[in-house]
């Protein structure tokens, strides 16, 4: 038998897998690059391109002309006219770990001369979708995608709509270049995304699976003013066709040129000398990545010298003189077990998802939330679906979409239950809302729940009373409620399973030490519906103690600053409660009045108007986060300069460190970002700009503790 024959059998294998990867690249390129709307995670695709192109190198026998694997995007939609590009539109090539960086650094040498030093620019790979904008005498006038590198879609109009990206250009410098092609990414910012998605589910619309395809899908309309509603934004980081330009010879002169001409240009770049500093780089964003307002998948590493790139050239697909090197990814897929349900202290039921557990964003997630009846049919998720699981950094971990591709034969759509999973009484959903409650005040998981949140950091702080030590105080029969904590007593506690003398008498001086908490962090701990930390500030500085607080009408609370009718009708129903009533009678004869800090009058001085109440509460509902606040600010130092409406020094400060923050008075290298009020300090403010801390603007002091985002 010949050694061909022999090989035979094992050809047409590779050649099966190989035609079944292109088969399947080729169908996610035009989910992706042309439908706007992938079915798999990018961790996923990558791979299969990665086997895909492995394949075809260690087979030359294939032709690999035809493969997708070689090619760049997708094909031009027929709902825009088509333009050429003059300066083909490349992608570019991956590096999935630091060796990999390193060899592609070593293979640049072979174009090197003895005496060429490299430096590189590292610039932080924009999730979005690629541009081409071009310029005449300083004047926009096309604006087209990618497409497939040779021709994109003429999207002109749909740019026009786009306020972040200028129409007219070096007017400040004076001289304006004849043409110039400028390259970038289109992306939406993160609250923008959020915003949409939430306007789109109230509407009952598509829910956007991640910015990036928001972006695109935005982008990509036929009427242009669609994409007027959408804030999307722009980074310029290429030069493509040109004429009457400077001479430049680096790079990064050409992000400044751009800068001057009043294009938006990432300030998160930096020129290095070494692979070294590149990984510095590439670390640094990996773990401030979160910090952005925009998503980047990971850091793309530029030859700065354009005389080296043009030594360096091109393959078919990508330039030899720049990398992607990318971060890990924040999602993945796996199998979704079961849908659950869970019961919150205010009754409200949250679908979350029970998964194979998975390693994602340096954690391993095993349940995600769905938050509510109509996001799981939105997004069609089934027992039994292999689905998209995201986790940024401390968000909590949300089920995106089932794979549909995979979805095993035979599974059913879930249904909402109609009994509460803890007491069994029925579920109620009112037409108008999109949640659905557990209405029995009796229901264990909601007492259970009650108990958490009024011992939790935003509320009393009481530490050792977490989760799981509230369950056992309440199995033990030893509470009902968040006043039966106060007349708890040593010789009950130190006897339980986990306990001694020491803890015992150690959760006792913490229960007695949030006797101390001012009266807004009584009225947090309650769980009023709708009223969050804002608002309970501001009802606490009005209506001293309960007994003024009772007594309060709706129209007067409706007046006090950030507190609305909604909030003011809650608060006087949730007085108007017996229950309740005998509750805050009983914390009050405990000697819980909140009005130990309040006597001061310091704590809470001063204060002005808010905004609006930030929905701590709320945001406290959802089981799968542990019952806390939302940790965004965690272990990052924060300055605060300058008077913030709303909130004293002291109040300001405590909020940061209620999310993880570190509060502190000067500013250096290490503080994250320095929150700028009425008549802040010069000195802070000029050294933060000295050595290029983020500043905050006051106004949007809300929307940064929220986020933790700048
Ligand atoms: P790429 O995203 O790996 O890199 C090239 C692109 O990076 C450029 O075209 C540009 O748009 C962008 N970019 C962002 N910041 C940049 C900067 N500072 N400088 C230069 N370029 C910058 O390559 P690609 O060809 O656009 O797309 C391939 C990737 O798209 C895959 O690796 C995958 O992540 C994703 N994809 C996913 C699916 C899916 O089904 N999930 C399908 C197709 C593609």
């Amino acid at each position: 038998m010949s050694n061909e024959t022999q090989d035979q059998p094992l050809r047409q294998q590779i050649l099966e897998r190989v035609t079944e990867l292109r088969e399947q690249v080729s169908r996610h390129n035009k989910a992706y690059y042309e439908l706007d709307s992938p079915s798999i995670p990018d961790y996923d695709y990558d791979q299969l391109v990665r086997e895909l192109r492995a394949l075809e190198e260690a087979n030359p026998w294939i032709d690999s002309a035809i493969s997708p694997g070689q090619t760049v995007g997708g094909q031009a939609s027929p709902l825009f006219a088509t333009v050429r590009h003059v300066v083909p539109m490349m992608s570019l090539d991956n590096a999935f770990s630091f060796e990999e960086l390193m060899s592609w650094s070593a293979r640049l040498d072979k174009f090197l001369d003895p005496a060429d030093i490299l430096s590189y620019v590292c610039e932080l790979k924009i999730d979005g979708l690629a541009m081409s904008l071009v310029y005449e005498n300083g004047h926009f006038i096309r604006g087209s995608t990618r497409g497939n590198g040779i021709e994109g879609e003429d999207v002109t109009e749909n740019i026009m709509q786009i306020d972040a990206i200028p129409k007219v250009i070096g007017k400040a410098l004076g001289k304006v270049p004849r043409l110039i092609e400028v390259r970038g990414e289109v992306y939406m910012p993160i609250h923008a995304f959020e915003r949409l998605n939430e306007r789109q589910a109230s509407q009952g619309g598509k829910i956007f699976a991640n910015p990036r395809n928001s972006a695109a899908g935005s982008l990509r309309q036929k009427d242009p003013l669609v994409t007027r509603g959408r804030e999307l934004a722009f980074w310029s980081y290429q030069l493509g066709a040109s004429q009457g330009l400077p001479k430049f010879e680096y790079h990064h002169q050409i992000l400044d040129y751009f800068r001057e001409l009043g294009l938006p240009v990432n300030p998160n770049r930096e020129i290095v000398k070494s692979i070294k500093e590149v990984e510095d780089f590439c670390r640094k964003w990996e773990e401030r990545r979160h910090e952005l307002d925009y998503e980047i998948d990971g850091v793309v590493i530029k030859v700065d010298s354009l005389a080296m790139q043009s030594n360096m050239g091109s393959t078919s697909r990508a330039p030899r003189w720049a990398i992607a090197y990318k971060l890990p990814p924040e999602e993945k897929t796996t199998k979704l077990k079961a849908i659950e349900v869970s019961i919150g202290r205010s009754g409200k039921a949250t679908p979350f998802a029970v998964l194979e557990p998975v390693r994602l964003s340096g954690s391993v997630v095993s349940m995600a939330t769905l938050h509510n009846e109509d996001q799981v049919r939105l997004k069609d998720v089934r027992p039994g679906d292999l689905v998209i699981v995201r986790k940024a950094g401390d968000i909590i971990p949300e089920v995106v979409m089932p794979v549909l591709d995979s979805r095993p034969k035979g599974v059913r759509p879930w249904k909402f239950p109609t009994n509460c999973p803890s007491c069994n009484s029925q579920l109620i959903r009112l037409e108008s809302e999109s949640d659905t409650y557990c209405t029995n005040s009796e229901c264990p998981e909601q007492r259970v729940q009650r108990i958490v949140h009024f011992a939790s950091r935003v509320a009393m702080d009481i530490e050792g009373m977490g989760e799981k030590r509230v369950i056992q105080l309440v199995s033990e029969r030893l509470i009902k409620d968040s006043a039966d904590l106060y007349k708890l007593k040593k010789e009950a506690l130190e006897v339980l399973d986990g306990m001694g003398s020491l803890s015992a008498s150690n959760l006792l001086e913490a229960i007695e030490g949030s006797k101390s908490r001012p009266f807004f962090k009584v009225l947090i701990g309650l769980g009023i519906r709708h009223l969050g930390e804002g608002g309970a500030r501001q009802v606490a500085q009005r209506f001293r103690n309960f007994d003024e607080l009772m007594r309060a009408t709706i129209e007067e609370l409706s007046q006090v600053d950030g507190v609305g009718d909604v909030i003011a009708q809650s608060i006087v129903s949730f007085f108007a409660n017996t229950s309740n009533q005998d509750l805050v009678r009983r914390l009050t004869d405990y000697g819980v009045t909140g009005g130990a800090e309040l006597a001061g009058g310091a704590e809470l001085a001063g204060g002005a108007e808010l905004a609006g109440g930030a929905s701590v509460s709320d945001g406290m509902e959802l089981d799968v986060s542990g019952g806390e606040i939302k940790q965004t600010l965690t272990g990052k130092s924060v300055v605060i300069s300058g008077t913030l409406e709303g909130y004293s020094r002291s109040e300001a400060q405590e909020a940061v460190r209620v999310r993880g923050g570190i509060p502190t008075g000067s500013v250096s290298r290490k503080t994250f970002a320095l929150v700028v009020g009425v008549d802040p300090g010069d000195s802070k403010v000029n050294k933060a700009q000295e050595i290029g801390v983020p500043v905050v603007d006051g106004s949007n002091f809300e929307r940064f503790l929220e986020t933790g985002k700048i």
